[in-house]
């Protein structure tokens, strides 16, 4: 009976840590990505890639996988652009898809890459945060149970600013 109790209670402050973890979570996701600045970047692209597809689509050419060269097969299609996945890589990519001087037209000119650029830089701490320092986290604990260090491919800045706090030994 004892036992069942001990059990129901450790049932009960999980749950509860676990309640307080996704609060912590949504609060975090909220501020990494506040959902009207979000969803009006996601409209803006709605609009922005469909006036491009309008304007560009014919000059669109097929291509194969962007890794590795092996003709994709049709996924979905998305807005009027045609994904494919790559059956070799799964790399999952655009075909037809626009020249890279239409591309760059498309970033330099339209509405919706500079405001995700600008919902990006505003919200760069929280994404940090919530992204790249869980990562941190897992990297130091590898680094901490070797003797040798190894190569940190992740956003450099973010990590070291989280490692700073971490013993010397760790982030030499
Ligand atoms: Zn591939």
């Amino acid at each position: 009976m004892f036992m069942l109790l001990s059990l129901a209670q450790q049932s009960n402050e999980l749950h509860e840590r676990l309640e307080d973890l996704m609060k912590s979570w949504e609060s975090s996701l909220e501020k990494m990505r506040p959902r009207a600045s979000y969803d009006r970047v996601r409209e803006l692209r709605e609009k922005c890639a469909t006036t491009f597809l309008r304007r560009y689509s014919a000059d669109f050419v097929p291509c194969d996988c962007p890794v590795c060269d092996t003709p994709g097969e049709y996924s979905f299609s998305k807005l009027g652009y045609e994904h494919r996945k790559c059956p070799r890589c799964l790399t999952l990519f655009c075909s037809p898809r626009t020249s890279e001087e239409h591309l760059e037209r498309y970033y330099a000119d339209y509405e919706a890459p500079k405001a995700w650029t600008n919902l990006l830089l505003q919200t760069d701490l929280e994404r940090k945060i919530v992204q790249y320092f869980p990562r941190a986290d897992i990297i130091l604990d590898v680094l901490e149970s070797r003797e040798s260090g190894c190569e940190i491919p992740v956003d450099k800045q973010a990590f070291f600013s989280h490692a700073h706090h971490c013993p010397e030994e760790v982030t030499k």
